[in-house]
């Protein structure tokens, strides 16, 4: 049994405490939390700073790690998403030694769970070694209604090596631009028959609902550029969540990741008609692509769920949640950091649907232990904090 102890606790469900002790059998699981007076200095584990729960990444591309430092910044989607076509392929023991670092650093920042986007088997190895839990998106993309059986076949395929791996998988679409309604539709009908959360890259940008609008703009240059014909897209007309959403099952918990263009309007229509939907911010690496953030300020006054993703390193110099609040915290200094911690904890365990173990330091579960040092006392501000794991 450990007795850990820190200047404030964070347990998630309830109010910051101070002064109190955190009792953890030797496997990690929360037996209580005691005061700390009913124990002497020596049989406590005493921490500088703030103890939180495991931290939860809810969208990473783990096998995109090799990208690292290879692309310029601030280029925007379209030249984004050009360069990563051109360069995803390399060396197969290139990709497995960066998916292994990448790995390692989110263990080591304090993440005990990620919601990791797979194109390929290729990060299924690692993941199956279980020093994170990791819940796989098997990710689809084709704009052609004419191939969504050959598509979802291959999906299917790779869910069942994701079985063999013994890993969590489910299906997911890549993003409105790049996926068919008929598609979406299979997709959501496969994740409700099998139980599993999906999740889709939404309102990334202003080209993406050009787009869906009008049929124009960078992404039709896009799929120029790419040689991929366009004959069976018709421009919907609406915006791309209006166009999709829908077509996603209302029972299935569904991650919208990115939701930098999200407006208040698009917020409050599809939470009422979605009850099962979660927000997913990865500001570093908005900066990094758009050099623009989301609303955050704004639309964690309109929607229930908010989680945070790192996405991969080709759009990220790091794999680490703290870094992302710490990016959130620096352009909405309004935002409080007990709020944050839910979105980055409790909030992402919903969504993989593993609360039940992680996300917060309720008795019985067995979430992971961080410290974070650095943390200011009084406001809680992390703008100079870091993280050291614990358990
Ligand atoms: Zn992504």
């Amino acid at each position: 049994m450990r007795h850990i102890t820190a200047d404030i606790i964070f347990p998630i469900t309830s109010q910051p405490m101070k002064e109190k002790v955190l009792l953890i059998s030797d496997d990690g699981q929360i037996i209580g939390i005691k005061d700390v007076h009913e124990f002497t200095e020596g049989e406590l584990e005493r921490y500088q700073g703030a103890l939180i729960p495991g931290l939860i990444n809810t969208h990473c591309h783990l096998e995109l790690s090799h990208l690292k430092n290879k692309f310029p910044e601030k280029t925007g989607l379209v030249e984004f998403l050009l360069q990563v076509t051109k360069l995803r392929e390399a060396d197969i023991a290139e990709k497995q030694i960066a998916m292994e670092k990448a790995d390692a650093e989110m263990y080591k920042n304090g993440i005990v769970a990620v919601g990791d986007i797979s194109n390929t088997i290729d990060s299924f190895p690692i993941k199956s070694k279980r020093n994170i839990h990791y819940h796989t998106f098997v990710e689809l993309l084709s704009i052609d209604p004419f191939k969504v059986f050959a598509v979802m076949q291959n999906g299917e395929k790779l869910l069942a090596s994701a079985r063999g791996f013994g890993i969590h998988a489910s299906l997911a679409a890549h993003a409105p631009y790049s996926v068919s309604i008929e598609l979406v539709k299979m997709i959501s009908r496969n994740c409700y028959e099998n139980g599993k959360p999906t999740t889709i890259h939404m309102l990334e940008s202003n080209d993406e609902n050009e787009f869906y609008l009008q049929g124009s703009g960078m992404i039709r240059k896009l799929y120029r550029e790419l040689n991929i014909p366009l004959n069976e897209f018709k421009p919907p007309r609406k915006t791309s969540l209006e166009s999709l959403l829908p077509y996603f099952n209302r029972n299935i918990k569904t991650l919208l990741v990115h939701n930098t263009i999200a407006t208040t309007w698009d917020a409050d229509w599809a939470e009422d008609l979605h009850p099962n939907l979660f927000w997913c911010f990865c500001p570093n690496a908005n900066l990094y692509i758009e050099d623009r953030l989301p609303d955050i300020l704004m639309l964690m006054d309109h929607v229930q769920y908010i989680t945070i993703g790192t996405d991969s390193l080709a759009s990220n110099h790091q794999l680490s949640i703290l870094e992302e609040l710490k990016t959130i915290q620096k352009i909405f200094p309004e935002i409080k950091t007990p709020d944050m911690l839910r979105w980055a904890t409790l909030y992402g365990a919903k969504f993989l649907g593993i609360d039940d173990t992680f996300g917060s330091f309720d008795i019985g579960k067995r979430p992971g232990i961080n410290v974070i040092e650095g943390i200011d006392l009084i406001n809680y501000s992390l703008s100079v904090s870091h993280i050291k794991r614990i358990i």
